[in-house]
């Protein structure tokens, strides 16, 4: 007797789904489906689906059908039935690639999950390492381009470095030269690893600054314990620590615990206080020009300039990077502004001198008062920061307050490109839900890589954040990617491609060609979301 192959019938059945999904949801926008139409589409689906035991899409059938009627007079437009079909979406999705995940068993990390990054020019070991990291439940950024991973070091202020000693144009010892004058004050573990194991480049590793010293080949075992302690050391270290070792003034942990106090004080006793955050105006310039030993001396500078400037009452804090929380009991908006102002004109005029070249450097506010109760800690800096955004967009070293600038707000132009329908329309729903203050999302997607680039979009000369899928047919995209870093406001592309799981070599070329991260499919969404969070603080 001949077996029926079930398999084959479920496989043609979700590709129905998907064919139809296709056909309903990329409509014009104009157009409409009308409601009889999805219920004759579901009811199928239901018999279907209980023939083929398939019983998760059995219920999330018989669930929708319960909201079309077969004589239903309904007219669907594509956003709403998106909305509406959701769960049988991502329930395609899930079977799709059921398999997958269950070998990736991949445990979620999320945005606050330690952040490792790798710094490797054999991206072999680059994606093991970061394969078996993220296993942990950490998240890791790589790269195998040493002068971009300098960079993304201050960027993204990573809690632990991996790096390999033998680099193309700067090796690993260089790379620790360039951080050293930062890693003196600063507790980041760094583990040096390579095939040159001898004692004398260990010893050598360890006098520069390495914390660890791991011979290639690795096992990968001993890695992850080593790693293991590495974190807990730097967890620990973060937790027992409240001043800021490079500026000396209260770092972030202080400041989020003195603001929940100032919150409840306001509560009980009604004395109202302005928050304001400041931040140094093209920091990045200075960087560039003069090397990060200069920026740290600058940042030194300027966090002592204000906190000599202020009463002794009011309190600064090191929010991040070049950006400082400011707090001025008892003093309302204008006051606040007012003190700011005198303090950007003044510390314009300071002079600093680096080679024999003399600069200057400003910086801009943003302030919120708080004055009324349902105010909340997360809320007012949310809102001077909306201000402090205002004020660089209107030309730097000002103070701008909230209550004027509430919707102003910096637009980002984020595209999905992606042949697959599914994969669209999940990361859609991801995008919308994104907790991204700064930022207007301006949400796109497109089903391949000419459509996008032949689009007015793609030229526009704004912040651009790109999800590229790395395989689609008419041009995959990695070609996309060498387009876009090609054209003139390459700068202005923040690039996360999405790749196979097993094609290292589309990971090999989208790391060389300038991508700044990349994720395999199959992707858990809270992974994906907490990635693209992490991207887009680095855009601020
Ligand atoms: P804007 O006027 O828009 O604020 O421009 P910017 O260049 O100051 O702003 P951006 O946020 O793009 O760059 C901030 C830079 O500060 C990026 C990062 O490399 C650098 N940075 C962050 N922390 C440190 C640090 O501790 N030391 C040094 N030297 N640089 C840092
Ligand atoms: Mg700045
Ligand atoms: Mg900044």
């Amino acid at each position: 007797m001949k077996l029926v192959n079930i398999e084959k019938y479920k496989n043609s059945l979700f590709k129905n789904i998907k064919n139809k999904l296709s056909e309903w949801l990329e409509l014009e926008e104009v157009q409409t489906i009308p409601d009889q139409e999805v219920f004759r589409f579901l009811h199928s689906i239901k018999g279907t689906a209980g023939t083929l035991q398939l019983c998760g899409l059995m219920a999330i059938t018989e669930q929708l059908l319960e909201e079309t009627y077969e004589d239903g007079d309904r007219l669907w437009i594509p956003s709403d039935l998106r909305n509406f079909l959701f769960d049988l979406i991502e329930h395609t999705y899930e079977y799709e690639h059921f398999d997958e995940i269950e070998i990736k068993k991949k445990p979620v990390c999320d945005s606050q999950a330690p952040l490792i990054q790798i710094i490797d020019d054999d991206i072999s070991m680059l994606i093991l390492l970061k394969d078996v990291l993220e296993e942990q439940g950490w998240m890791v950024i790589t790269n195998a381009d040493p002068v971009k991973a300098t960079n993304q070091y201050f960027e993204m202020q990573p809690d632990c470095l991996i790096l390999d000693i033998q680099l193309p144009a700067k090796d690993g010892f260089q790379i620790l030269q360039d951080i050293h004058l930062h890693n003196e004050k600063y507790f980041i573990p760094k583990i040096m690893i390579s095939i040159q194991n001898d004692k004398h480049t260990r010893i050598k590793a360890f006098k520069m600054g390495a914390d660890d010293f791991i011979g290639k080949p690795i096992d990968i075992d001993e890695f992850i314990a080593k790693m293991e302690r590495h974190i807990e050391r730097k967890r620990i270290f973060d937790q027992s620590v409240l001043v800021d070792e490079l500026t000396q003034v209260y770092n972030r942990r202080f400041l989020e615990d003195t603001l929940t106090r100032y919150f409840h004080d306001f509560k009980r006793s009604g004395q109202h206080f302005t928050i304001s955050i400041i931040d140094i105006d093209h920091f990045k310039r200075v960087n560039d020009r003069f090397g990060h030993a200069v920026g740290d001396f600058v940042l030194v500078e300027f966090a002592q300039f204000i906190k000599s400037q202020i009463r002794s009452s009011d309190l600064i804090c090191r929010y991040g990077g070049e950006e400082f929380v400011l707090i001025f009991p008892d003093t309302s908006s204008d006051q606040a502004k007012h003190k700011l102002t005198s303090l950007i004109k003044e510390f314009s005029t300071k002079e600093f001198s680096h080679d024999g070249q003399t600069f200057s450097v400003t910086f801009s506010a943003g302030v919120f008062t708080v004055e009324n109760d349902s105010v909340t800690p997360k809320k007012a800096l949310e809102e001077a920061d909306t201000s402090l955004y205002e004020a660089k967009r209107t030309g730097r070293a000002k103070v701008e307050s909230t209550q004027r600038t509430r919707f102003n707000k910096k637009s980002l132009n984020v595209s999905v490109i992606d042949d697959d329908i599914i994969i669209r329309t999940i990361l859609t729903k991801a995008l919308r839900s994104l907790q991204v203050p700064h930022f207007d999302l301006n949400i796109a997607v497109y089903e391949d890589g000419p459509s996008f680039l032949n689009s007015d979009r793609a030229k526009e000369n704004v912040g651009h954040f790109l999800i590229l899928d790395g395989v689609m047919p008419n041009m995959d995209g990695i070609e996309v990617l060498q387009n876009v870093k090609q054209g003139s406001n390459a700068d202005f592309y923040t690039v996360l491609m999405l790749t196979g799981r097993k094609s290292r070599d589309d990971i090999a070329k989208a790391l060389k060609l300038g991508a700044d991260d990349y994720v395999t499919k199959p992707f858990s969404i809270t992974e994906l979301k907490a990635r693209i969070e992490r991207l887009l603080i680095k855009l601020i």
